[in-house]
């Protein structure tokens, strides 16, 4: 098995597997962890069903006994331990990182410190999980408390092997619950040094379990068993879908974040710079693999030309390759699978007139690796200006007036960003608010931040996550009503 991945300080981290009740799990099988970059194995990781899935969750709800009942200072002082963890683990997480999802290093260090942003933040939070008190009447109060709503079945995708965990866990165990969590099969050993610090840091056993392998199982186990109260999930709007049905026989409270088809509205009042660099920070971040990247290019006539050649210009200079060798810009797609719908979109972008100014084409660099690409003349009746490109493809759209940008802005069942430039203060505000999005990146290509609400509206989600918001998902508020007399 051939591993070209630098030596890590801990080598356990490449040989992780699930891990539940503070153990390791093995299944009856195993299956392949590759690196897109090279589609060389990684690691042989076990793969498990709604059996081992039904263990986690029985030690969730043993440990919650215990982990509801501590003080949220010494909650938050655990969690303070394992980002300590985090942070001493930087690079090795960060190269496990690259290896099993391809993002460049740089970016993948950068997930790493956004991953342990969320960690401190809810160890901070756990400590400010208030009650109210409310007049109520002569002879009566009203005064509520919040308490963990218990156990929590978690899904995570491959985009964000780290981020995505963490976003979700932390606020979890701050609030006093405990969580069995599923990565995407294409990124567990992420997730399982992840819960391996957790554990080193003396979070208990049975607080965080991760379990991976049969997906459907798995998932259907998390979302009909009823001891788990809350479910989260990251990941396709197709599969957000399936699993909030499936979480109604039991009635679970539900997070879901998915898909986004963000535009990116340019005006002719905007400054070119700011606008070119926050569309490629948006579009081109983990190669075009993010919930939040823009997906449609809407730029008024005005200052169309001169804005295609800019982005063309920074496009084309991208470094392509391996993100664990030299200065790459740009890593491979997760799988065949998502190379042939990039491909697939641009295809028939081109076949409806649109125009080809850089890209368009597979990269030499390997089987994976798609060449950034910018197309104009791009108009709504193309499948990329419906469906998520996931990938490395700026389409631009040409729009006359603020009217129609935001008809077709707003033209997609998906709400979870977009992100507008623009000078004039007044048009600013009508753009955002005639926005339909969770989140909006007002001359800014960047809206995440574990300081802000992350989510969307419309098919995009419910719940939000991050921010002194995000603990709420996993708090139920208690009524006592109180007689005085
Ligand atoms: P993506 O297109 O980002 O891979 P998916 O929604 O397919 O999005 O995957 C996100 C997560 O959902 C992954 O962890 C994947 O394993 C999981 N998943 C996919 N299908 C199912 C399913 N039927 N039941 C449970 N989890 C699933």
């Amino acid at each position: 098995m051939a591993i070209t991945i630098p030596p890590l300080k801990r080598s356990d981290f490449l040989t992780g597997q699930p891990l539940v009740d503070g153990s390791e799990v093995y299944g009856d099988a195993t299956y392949a962890v590759t690196n897109p970059a090279t589609r060389e194995t990684l690691a042989n990781v076990a793969s498990l069903g709604a059996t081992q899935t039904h263990r986690a969750i029985e030690s969730n709800s043993r440990a919650f006994i215990d982990w509801r009942k501590r003080p949220a200072q010494e909650r938050a002082g655990l969690l303070h331990d394992w980002l300590t963890l985090v942070r001493h683990y930087r690079q090795d997480l960060g190269l496990l990182i690259t290896a099993e999802q391809g993002k460049p290093l740089a970016e993948a260090l950068g997930e790493v410190d956004y991953a342990a942003s969320f960690i401190q933040w809810f160890a901070e939070e756990a400590r400010r999980v208030y009650g109210e008190v409310i007049p109520a009447s002569a002879n009566r109060r009203i005064v509520l408390i919040r308490q963990p709503i218990g156990v929590v079945g978690a899904i995570t995708p491959w985009n964000f092997p780290a981020a995505m965990i963490t976003r979700k866990v932390a606020p979890a165990l701050a609030a006093g619950c405990t969580i069995t969590l599923k990565p995407s099969e294409f990124t567990p050993l992420t997730a399982f040094a992840l819960a391996k610090l957790a554990l080193e840091a003396g979070i208990p056993p049975g607080v965080f379990n991760v379990v991976c392998g049969d997906a459907p199982a798995i998932g259907s186990t998390l979302t009909s068993h009823p001891y788990v109260t809350k479910f989260t999930f990251t990941g396709s709007t197709a599969v957000g879908k399936l699993l909030t049905a499936q979480c109604a026989t039991t009635l679970k409270r539900v997070s879901m974040e998915l898909g986004g088809n963000a535009p990116l509205l340019v005006f002719d009042d905007a400054d070119l710079e700011p606008a070119v660099e926050g569309a490629v920070a948006s579009k081109f971040r983990n190669t075009g693999q993010t919930c939040v990247c823009a997906n449609r290019i809407l730029v008024q006539s005005g200052i169309h030309d001169r804005f295609v050649e800019a982005l063309a210009a920074r496009v084309s200079a991208f470094q392509v390759g391996n993100g664990l060798e030299g200065a790459t810009d740009q890593g491979p797609l997760i799988a065949a699978s998502a190379l042939a719908k990039v491909r697939d979109h641009v295809a028939d972008a081109v076949a409806q007139g649109a125009h080809l100014v850089t890209g368009g084409k597979r990269h030499e660099a390997g089987e994976l690796f798609f060449q950034p690409t910018v197309l104009t003349e791009a108009n709504p009746t193309m499948r990329l200006a419906d469906e998520e490109t996931f990938g490395p493809v700026a389409p631009v759209f040409r729009f006359e007036t603020e009217a129609e940008a935001l008809a077709l802005a707003n033209a997609t069942r998906s709400g979870l960003a977009a992100y507008a430039f623009t000078r004039d203060i007044d048009r600013a505000w009508r753009v955002v608010e005639g926005l339909e999005t969770g989140m909006v990146g007002l001359n800014n290509g960047i809206v995440s931040t574990e300081t802000a609400p992350f989510g969307g509206i419309k098919e995009s989600g419910l719940g939000r996550e991050g921010s002194r918001h995000g603990i709420q998902e996993f708090l139920e508020m208690k009524t006592i009503s109180l007689g005085v007399r």
